[in-house]
């Protein structure tokens, strides 16, 4: 069996990745404005915001997208909705959408689970 240290998490584990943006994040070495903290999520302002307000929630376990936290840790992808709800309260919005971008094609450009919250305005359907 190998001992070198896991430069990444392709086997998920949900450990850090060191390159990865919003790992680095949740270790504190890139600053973030936080709203919301829990033992398993963080929530922040995206630094791009598209609404009013457009706030991230991530796991800090690393997972690159949605389906592969749920696949790997069902309670932290449960922690993440459940996270995204008390953003959306605490931030009184009466209607929003929850996001996640999956794969380039779709927009996704961290590959680090995250919802996006966004409300604040209409918002119309279908998206983009
Ligand atoms: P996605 O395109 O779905 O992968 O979402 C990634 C989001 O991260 C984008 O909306 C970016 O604006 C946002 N983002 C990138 N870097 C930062 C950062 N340092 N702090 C907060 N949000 C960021
Ligand atoms: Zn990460």
């Amino acid at each position: 069996m190998s001992t070198e240290p896991q430069a990444t998490t392709a086997d998920g584990s949900g450990a850090p990745d060191a390159d990865c943006l919003f790992c680095r994040i949740v270790a504190g070495q890139i600053p973030a404005t936080v709203v919301r903290e829990t033992e398993t999520t963080l929530a922040f302002r995206d630094i791009n915001p598209q609404a009013p307000t457009h706030v991230l929630v991530i796991p800090k376990l690393h997972h690159p997208d949605a389906a592969s936290l749920a696949a790997a840790a069902p309670q932290a992808a449960a922690d993440v909705l459940a996270a995204a709800g008390e953003v959306a309260a605490q931030e009184e919005l009466e209607s929003y959408r929850l996001v996640f971008n999956t794969g380039a094609g779709a927009g996704q450009t961290v590959f680090h689970a995250h919802v996006h919250v966004l409300g604040g305005r209409g918002l119309q359907w279908p998206p983009g």
